[in-house]
This record gives C-alpha cells, sequence and structure tokens, in this order.
C-alpha cells in the first residue's frame, strides 16, 4: 500500500483554462440565498369527474308521478312515502334490490 495517494490528472476542458472556482469542498451556504427555497410543485394529477352513483330523483312515485330518492342509508324496514301524496310506496329494502320488486308503488327512472 502506497501512502500517497495516486495523483489524478486534473481534467480541463481547453489548455491553458484556469479554473477560477476555488478548489475544495462547496460552500454550505446556497448560492441563491435571497430567493426562499421553494418545494418542487408536483404535477397536478388528472381528476376525472366522479360519476354519480345516485342520480337525484331517480325514482318515480306511481300514485302521482312525483319524482324523490328513497333514503341511501337507513334500516330496510324503513317505509318509504311519497314526499307528495304521502302514499306508502314501499320499505327501503325494496328500493334497494335489482331489480326492484314489483309490490313496490314506485318507478325506477335511472333504467
Ligand atoms: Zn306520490
Amino acid at each position: 500500500m502506497t501512502e500517497d495517494p495516486p495523483k489524478r490528472r486534473t481534467l480541463s476542458l481547453k489548455p491553458g483554462v484556469q479554473v477560477t472556482r476555488p478548489l475544495g469542498p462547496q460552500p454550505l451556504t446556497p448560492l441563491k440565498a435571497d430567493r426562499p427555497a421553494r418545494p418542487p410543485r408536483a404535477p397536478r394529477p388528472f381528476r376525472e369527474p366522479k360519476p354519480v352513483e345516485r342520480p337525484a330523483h331517480g325514482w318515480k312515485c306511481k300514485p302521482c308521478g312525483t319524482f324523490f330518492d328513497p333514503p341511501a342509508e337507513g334500516p330496510d324496514e324503513e317505509v318509504i312515502r311519497c314526499p307528495n301524496c304521502n302514499a306508502r310506496l314501499g320499505i327501503a329494502g325494496d328500493f334497494r334490490q335489482t331489480p326492484p320488486p314489483s309490490r313496490l308503488r314506485a318507478r325506477p327512472m335511472r333504467h
């Protein structure tokens, strides 16, 4: 083993060009200290429009023809009534069946 590391040739772009930058470790202070460091802004992902899972007024009351929506959540035994004529149209569980049972007194409008 040699005590002195082998001297490497200093690479220069052109012969005769002197290196003006002081050799050695880079200074720790950033060169552009006047500008606040801003993290690189990530490109915004393209947001697809959300598909409408439950369109508004997906059902139509058979007795009076009023468009309405049964509650999306709740017990299946909940009685669904027409918001206009207050007719008992069925229970919430029946509205969630596919296809809806014929005993429902409402017509699905989304098909
Ligand atoms: Zn009605």
